[in-house]
Protein backbone atom coordinates (compact mmCIF):
# COMPACT_ATOMS: atom_id res chain seq x y z
CA UNK A 1 0.00 0.00 0.00
CA UNK A 2 1.70 3.38 -1.35
CA UNK A 3 2.14 5.66 1.14
CA UNK A 4 -0.23 8.31 1.48
CA UNK A 5 0.74 11.14 4.01
CA UNK A 6 -2.45 10.71 5.74
CA UNK A 7 -2.10 11.05 9.67
CA UNK A 8 -4.49 8.68 11.49
CA UNK A 9 -6.71 9.64 13.88
CA UNK A 10 -5.99 9.03 17.09
CA UNK A 11 -7.61 11.50 19.22
CA UNK A 12 -11.00 9.47 19.29
CA UNK A 13 -10.27 6.82 21.63
CA UNK A 14 -12.86 4.04 22.59
CA UNK A 15 -13.43 5.39 25.96
CA UNK A 16 -13.65 8.93 25.82
CA UNK A 17 -16.96 9.02 27.54
CA UNK A 18 -14.65 8.19 30.77
CA UNK A 19 -13.47 12.23 30.43
CA UNK A 20 -17.21 13.28 31.20
CA UNK A 21 -18.58 11.32 34.02
CA UNK A 22 -20.30 13.28 36.38
CA UNK A 23 -19.16 11.56 39.72
CA UNK A 24 -15.54 12.17 38.52
CA UNK A 25 -15.95 15.69 40.46
CA UNK A 26 -18.29 14.00 43.30
CA UNK A 27 -17.23 12.25 46.29
CA UNK A 28 -16.63 8.62 45.94
CA UNK A 29 -18.14 7.83 49.17
CA UNK A 30 -21.29 9.15 48.18
CA UNK A 31 -21.84 6.19 45.37
CA UNK A 32 -21.22 3.73 48.26
CA UNK A 33 -22.97 4.95 51.50
CA UNK A 34 -26.79 3.08 51.40
CA UNK A 35 -28.19 6.65 52.77
CA UNK A 36 -26.56 8.30 50.19
CA UNK A 37 -27.97 6.70 47.32
CA UNK A 38 -30.60 8.81 46.52
CA UNK A 39 -27.76 11.82 46.15
CA UNK A 40 -25.85 9.75 44.21
CA UNK A 41 -28.68 8.27 41.55
CA UNK A 42 -29.60 12.34 41.49
CA UNK A 43 -26.13 13.17 40.11
CA UNK A 44 -26.32 9.86 37.50
CA UNK A 45 -30.15 11.09 36.07
CA UNK A 46 -30.00 14.60 36.60
CA UNK A 47 -26.02 15.55 35.70
CA UNK A 48 -24.30 12.98 33.99
CA UNK A 49 -23.93 13.16 30.24
CA UNK A 50 -22.67 9.02 29.66
CA UNK A 51 -25.53 7.47 31.78
CA UNK A 52 -26.36 5.87 28.49
CA UNK A 53 -22.28 4.68 28.26
CA UNK A 54 -22.16 3.74 31.79
CA UNK A 55 -25.24 1.67 31.81
CA UNK A 56 -23.74 -0.20 28.70
CA UNK A 57 -20.07 -1.22 30.61
CA UNK A 58 -21.62 -1.80 33.61
CA UNK A 59 -23.86 -4.13 32.05
CA UNK A 60 -21.09 -5.81 30.23
CA UNK A 61 -18.94 -6.06 33.10
CA UNK A 62 -21.15 -7.73 35.43
CA UNK A 63 -23.64 -9.67 33.42
CA UNK A 64 -24.00 -12.61 35.49
CA UNK A 65 -22.38 -11.85 38.27
CA UNK A 66 -23.90 -12.65 42.05
CA UNK A 67 -24.99 -9.85 43.95
CA UNK A 68 -21.95 -10.22 46.34
CA UNK A 69 -19.79 -8.96 43.51
CA UNK A 70 -21.87 -5.92 42.75
CA UNK A 71 -21.46 -2.69 44.83
CA UNK A 72 -22.21 1.33 44.98
CA UNK A 73 -24.46 2.93 42.57
CA UNK A 74 -24.05 2.69 38.83
CA UNK A 75 -26.10 4.29 35.98
CA UNK A 76 -28.43 5.53 38.54
CA UNK A 77 -29.23 2.09 39.37
CA UNK A 78 -28.09 0.51 42.69
CA UNK A 79 -26.04 -3.10 43.06
CA UNK A 80 -28.98 -4.81 44.56
CA UNK A 81 -31.18 -3.33 41.65
CA UNK A 82 -28.82 -4.55 39.02
CA UNK A 83 -28.50 -7.51 40.19
CA UNK A 84 -32.62 -7.96 39.91
CA UNK A 85 -32.87 -6.57 36.72
CA UNK A 86 -29.74 -8.33 35.18
CA UNK A 87 -31.39 -11.72 36.49
CA UNK A 88 -34.69 -10.78 34.69
CA UNK A 89 -32.61 -9.91 31.67
CA UNK A 90 -30.58 -13.09 32.01
CA UNK A 91 -34.40 -15.26 32.44
CA UNK A 92 -36.00 -13.81 29.99
CA UNK A 93 -32.72 -14.32 27.31
CA UNK A 94 -33.06 -10.35 26.57
CA UNK A 95 -30.08 -8.30 27.29
CA UNK A 96 -32.46 -4.93 27.46
CA UNK A 97 -36.06 -6.16 28.18
CA UNK A 98 -36.66 -8.21 31.56
CA UNK A 99 -40.48 -9.33 31.41
CA UNK A 100 -41.11 -7.90 34.78
CA UNK A 101 -40.26 -4.32 33.43
CA UNK A 102 -40.66 -4.66 29.61
CA UNK A 103 -42.33 -0.95 30.03
CA UNK A 104 -45.70 -1.86 31.18
CA UNK A 105 -45.42 -0.89 34.95
CA UNK A 106 -46.97 2.33 35.61
CA UNK A 107 -45.45 5.32 35.90
CA UNK A 108 -44.89 6.67 39.10
CA UNK A 109 -44.03 3.12 40.91
CA UNK A 110 -39.95 2.01 41.58
CA UNK A 111 -40.31 -0.83 39.59
CA UNK A 112 -41.28 1.90 36.42
CA UNK A 113 -37.89 4.31 37.50
CA UNK A 114 -36.15 0.98 37.54
CA UNK A 115 -37.13 -0.11 34.06
CA UNK A 116 -36.68 3.80 32.66
CA UNK A 117 -32.87 3.53 34.23
CA UNK A 118 -31.83 -0.26 32.94
CA UNK A 119 -33.78 0.60 29.51
CA UNK A 120 -31.44 4.34 29.74
CA UNK A 121 -34.40 5.87 29.34
CA UNK A 122 -35.20 9.71 30.05
CA UNK A 123 -36.91 9.43 33.52
CA UNK A 124 -40.35 11.65 33.16
CA UNK A 125 -41.37 13.92 36.05
CA UNK A 126 -43.94 11.41 37.49
CA UNK A 127 -41.34 8.49 37.91
CA UNK A 128 -38.51 11.07 39.22
CA UNK A 129 -41.34 12.89 42.03
CA UNK A 130 -42.06 9.46 43.15
CA UNK A 131 -38.40 8.76 43.93
CA UNK A 132 -37.95 11.86 45.46
CA UNK A 133 -40.93 10.87 47.81
CA UNK A 134 -39.59 7.95 48.50
CA UNK A 135 -36.49 9.06 49.41
CA UNK A 136 -38.04 11.86 51.75
CA UNK A 137 -39.87 8.80 53.67
CA UNK A 138 -36.75 6.64 53.94
CA UNK A 139 -34.86 10.00 55.68
CA UNK A 140 -37.98 10.40 57.73
CA UNK A 141 -38.08 7.16 58.99
CA UNK A 142 -34.48 6.45 59.80
CA UNK A 143 -34.60 10.15 61.70
CA UNK A 144 -37.33 9.52 63.59
CA UNK A 145 -35.95 5.63 64.48
CA UNK A 146 -32.40 6.99 65.40
CA UNK A 147 -33.33 10.11 67.55
CA UNK A 148 -36.82 10.99 67.31
CA UNK A 149 -36.33 14.46 68.84
CA UNK A 150 -33.65 15.42 66.52
CA UNK A 151 -35.14 14.48 63.01
CA UNK A 152 -33.99 16.59 59.94
CA UNK A 153 -36.18 18.41 58.05
CA UNK A 154 -36.67 16.39 54.18
CA UNK A 155 -34.56 17.91 51.72
CA UNK A 156 -36.65 20.03 48.88
CA UNK A 157 -37.57 18.09 45.96
CA UNK A 158 -35.52 19.12 43.23
CA UNK A 159 -36.55 19.69 39.61
CA UNK A 160 -35.75 16.83 36.91
CA UNK A 161 -33.59 18.35 34.39
CA UNK A 162 -31.85 15.93 32.77
CA UNK A 163 -28.20 15.89 30.97
CA UNK A 164 -28.96 14.43 28.26
S1 LIG B 1 -24.12 7.44 35.19
FE1 LIG B 1 -23.52 7.78 37.32
S2 LIG B 1 -22.00 6.21 37.78
FE2 LIG B 1 -22.20 6.34 35.56
S3 LIG B 1 -20.63 7.74 34.87
FE3 LIG B 1 -22.47 8.93 35.18
S4 LIG B 1 -22.39 9.70 37.26
FE4 LIG B 1 -20.88 8.03 37.10
ZN1 LIG C 1 -41.97 6.70 34.21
Amino acid sequence: MAYSGAVPDTAARPLDWMDRMACREEDPDMFFAKDRQHEARLICVVRCPVRTECLASVKEAERGAHRDYRDGIVAGLAHNERWRLDVEAIRCKDDTVPLILDGTEPCGTHNALLGHLWRAERIDPECWSAEVRRDRLERATAARTSNPAAAEPAPSEVPLKTAS
